[in-house]
């Protein structure tokens, strides 16, 4: 099987949702959004940065591979493969713009 290609891009800025990472199955494309690596890096240090693209790479690789599998699914498959769970660095990103915001 073919392997989608991976970018850290600047996926825009965010509202209350945060958009973490995106697959564009037109590019077969994992875009991992730069503006939150670098909160992660900023607030967690570089190594959690890197865990925090290894996890996004993960979840959407899931949903490449599952296009009808559910949100919850591909967090599980993601927790199952990186052993930490997104919704800690939904929590960085809160705390680092709530200023922003
Ligand atoms: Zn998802």
């Amino acid at each position: 099987m073919s392997e989608p290609r991976v970018e850290i891009a600047d996926l825009g800025a965010w509202g209350s949702a945060a958009l973490l990472a995106e697959y564009d199955r037109e590019d077969d494309a994992i875009r991992v959004n730069a503006r939150v690596v670098e909160a992660v890096r900023a607030v967690a240090g570089s190594a959690e940065a890197t865990r925090f693209i290894a996890c996004a790479i993960a979840h959407e690789r899931f949903h490449r591979a599952y296009p009808t599998a559910s949100e919850e699914e591909a967090h599980r498959s993601a927790r199952i493969t990186c052993g930490v769970d997104v919704s800690c660095y939904e929590a960085i990103i809160r705390e680092r713009f709530r200023a922003r915001m």
